[in-house]
């Protein structure tokens, strides 16, 4: 059977919602290997009950990307701790994919990067933002000088919205360029 065949007789047997749904189980499954590097620990029977007490759920969305799924975020003093699929969502329906399932990582991975650095001899160093900007601009301009102002491009983004994305045209056309395309398209 061909993978067009496949696909046909996967759409006539299942509805969106379940595929969404297993959508979001694969997802699951990719966290689980996303997340290897912490220790996984068996939940107390008062953690299964109430992992957070006094923790509150808000109802948000994915900024992954301009579907905006549904995401319930468990919050307590003010710090997102947990995060749920919002399976009554009128767009995601209960699935998303698996950027979405870890949305969470995005606030409290040790991946994260919260200030500038830069590599200095092999080993990367913490700069001031005033530094970083510093540098960049300053190597932009000799590119540009050396290389004419076509030499560099913008990239926008699934995360960015529309004023955004009119902000970084309007910044490469300021820039003398018109080398400007969406992440996506790459
Ligand atoms: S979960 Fe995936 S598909 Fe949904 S908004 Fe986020 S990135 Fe987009």
């Amino acid at each position: 059977m061909s993978p067009r065949n496949s696909t046909e007789l996967l759409n006539s047997k299942m509805g969106r919602r379940s595929f969404l749904k297993m959508g979001a189980l694969t997802s699951v499954g990719a966290v689980a290997v996303c997340s290897a590097s912490e220790p996984i620990v068996k939940a107390t029977p008062q953690q299964l009950k109430e992992a957070y007490p006094g923790s509150k759920k808000v109802k948000t969305i994915c900024t992954h990307c301009s579907v905006g799924c549904g995401i319930i975020a468990e919050v307590k003093d003010g710090v997102w701790v947990r995060q749920e699929v919002a399976q009554e969502h009128p767009v995601s329906l209960g699935g998303h994919c698996c950027k979405g399932a870890d949305l969470i990582d995005k606030v409290r991975s040790t991946n994260r990067l919260r200030y500038p650095t830069v590599k200095k001899d092999g080993v990367w160093e913490r700069i001031g933002w005033d530094e970083a900007l510093d540098s960049v601009s300053a190597q932009i301009q000799a590119l540009q000088k050396k290389y004419g102002p076509d030499s560099i491009m913008m990239l926008g983004s699934a995360k960015v919205s529309n004023e955004q994305s009119y902000y970084i045209r309007k910044f490469a056309a300021f820039m003398g360029t018109n080398n400007i395309d969406h992440q996506a398209r790459i």
